[in-house]
């Protein structure tokens, strides 16, 4: 069989592109050489977001697009990204405050309606102020969405597959070739597939993958890494804080999971695609980027968890890395078969980057597009009730879930829970208990659904359980997905 269409990688972008395609009614094949989201797409902040700071590099249109996206996952995805609300301390700030307040200004009209409250000034005496910070700032409140990535990712691939989509995890794309008017694309496991088009939406592999298979590619990427930090709560509220910092960057302080704040990001760049690990230096960075506004200090020994991951940033010349352009471009190479490579983008604007990807592919594949994936929900996204009453009635039906449990798996399949439920009226029903609330019941739903294969898979980006569980729940998942798996 010719596939009408396969993707390298399975990030947001590809799994974006998957869906798309698949929606479009395309043979589609996606190869992903380690897990779902396994690289930058489970790495990232997390936000859906429209970008404030990139109104200072004047990037309007790609803000404008990203919180016209915003609205729009908020609605296809409702389960899974939520409204948050930002402070934005105004201390020492190396902004004039007028012009933050004409930045929000913007930023609230730019994309059009929206579903989310407008930006307003905090008086000092306000306690999302007051309460956790030094001194005593004045500031203001805006709103941005929030979402689980390495989730988005996965059900960006289930609706794909749902379309019909073959979906390979663990199964690298090894080589590429044009041959007699076709794509000849090699796997990892020695099997060759044809397709009438490519994409490479390698991420921070892009450049080398464009190598190997003979792309004529005009772009060059820039690989600059990002690290967060995880410590215990720093501050009490559901609210996050954008932090101005003295160098002009800026470092987020977001409520996480139960009990703990994330900190990020940096900005190193770095030359190898591999696995990128954060540095003491960043994790001293974050720290007093943080100490610099809350009251409760932290240090480097405070750190119970870190990630990094590595933003492949088209190419544009830009000599800092904080100012390269976080805005994404398609290059397509028609010279034979399409390949299509994409270079940068967001989490926020991977569905819209898969409408423009598909629609430059379209004269090559002789199709017409006419995507509907602006109105299809996201798999378990089609909720009867807004969420808080969604989650109110998960906690009603099954009560034995318990408060935490019941707003994780909510929002983690949202109408799904009730198929991963089915026949389960007590604890008990849910077979295996591996700790932190993970059940059988789960796990087999994310092995023969969401192409979990490993306990990291699972506790690391299906769910975020593996901060909250020991090494006990690690093997016993490891001893039972041995027993299951070929
Ligand atoms: C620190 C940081 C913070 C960020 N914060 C935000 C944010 O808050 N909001 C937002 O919207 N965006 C954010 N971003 C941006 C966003 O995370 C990235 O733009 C996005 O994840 C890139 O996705 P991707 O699919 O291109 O790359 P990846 O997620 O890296 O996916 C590429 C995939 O290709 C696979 N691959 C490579 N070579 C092969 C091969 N030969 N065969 C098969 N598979 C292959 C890799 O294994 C990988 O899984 C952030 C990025 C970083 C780094």
């Amino acid at each position: 069989m010719t596939y009408d269409l396969i993707i390298i990688g399975g990030g947001i972008n590809g799994a974006a592109i998957a869906r798309e395609a698949a929606l479009s009614g395309l043979k589609v094949l996606l190869a992903e050489k380690d897990d779902l989201a396994s690289h930058t797409s489970s790495a990232s902040t997390k936000l859906i977001h429209g970008g404030l700071r990139y109104l200072e590099y004047y990037e309007f249109r790609l803000v404008r697009e990203a919180l016209q996206e915003r609205e729009r996952l908020m609605r296809l995805a409702p389960h899974l990204i939520h409204p948050m609300q930002f402070v934005l301390p105004h201390i020492n700030a190396p902004r004039p405050w007028l012009l933050v307040r004409l930045g929000l200004w913007i930023y609230d009209r730019l994309g059009g309606k929206s579903s989310l409250p407008r930006s307003r000034a905090l008086r000092p005496t306000d306690t999302m102020l007051r309460m956790p910070l030094k001194g005593e700032p004045g500031g203001f409140a805006y709103s941005d969405g929030w979402v689980d990535d390495s989730r988005f990712v996965v059900l960006n691939a289930m609706d794909a597959a749902r379309h019909g989509a073959d979906i390979r995890t663990r199964c690298g794309v090894t080589a590429a070739k044009r041959v007699k008017g076709v794509w000849a694309v090699t796997l990892a496991n020695g099997e060759t597939v044809s397709a009438r088009a490519l994409v490479n939406a390698a991420g921070p592999w892009v450049a080398d993958m464009a190598k190997q298979c003979g792309i004529d590619a005009k772009a060059g990427v820039r690989l600059v890494k990002g690290s967060h930090i995880i410590v215990e709560q720093l501050f009490a509220g559901e609210q996050a804080y954008m932090l101005q910092q003295p160098d002009g960057r800026i470092v987020f302080a977001i409520p996480y999971l139960e009990g703990l704040t994330l900190i990020g990001t940096t900005d190193v760049p770095v030359t190898s695609p591999d696995k990128a690990k954060i540095s003491r230096k960043e994790i001293d960075y974050l720290c007093e980027a943080a100490n610099r506004y809350f009251k409760r200090s932290i240090a480097p020994a405070d750190v119970v968890a870190t990630y990094s991951g590595i933003r492949p940033l088209y190419d544009d010349g830009a000599s800092d890395a904080k100012a390269v352009t976080r805005d994404y471009v398609l290059e397509l190479d028609t010279n034979g078969p399409p390949v299509l490579s994409v270079y940068g983008g967001k989490i926020t604007t991977a569905r819209h980057l898969a409408t423009r990807a598909m629609a430059k592919l379209a004269p090559a594949l002789g199709i017409s597009t006419a995507p509907d994936n602006r109105i299809e929900p996201y798999s378990g996204g089609n909720l009867p009730l807004p969420f808080p009453e969604f989650l109110q009635r998960v906690r009603e039906f099954w009560p034995f879930l318990g408060e935490q449990r019941s707003r994780r798996m909510a929002s983690a399949y949202g109408t799904l829970l009730s198929n991963i439920m089915e026949g389960v009226t007590c604890e008990s029903d849910m077979g295996f208990q591996f700790g932190g609330g993970l059940t059988q019941k789960e796990v087999d739903w994310l092995i023969n659904r969401e192409w979990a294969r490993t306990p990291a898979d699972i506790l690391e980006r299906r769910t975020k359980l593996g901060l909250m569980t020991g090494p006990e729940t690690e093997t016993a998942l490891a001893h039972y997905m041995e027993g299951l798996l070929p």
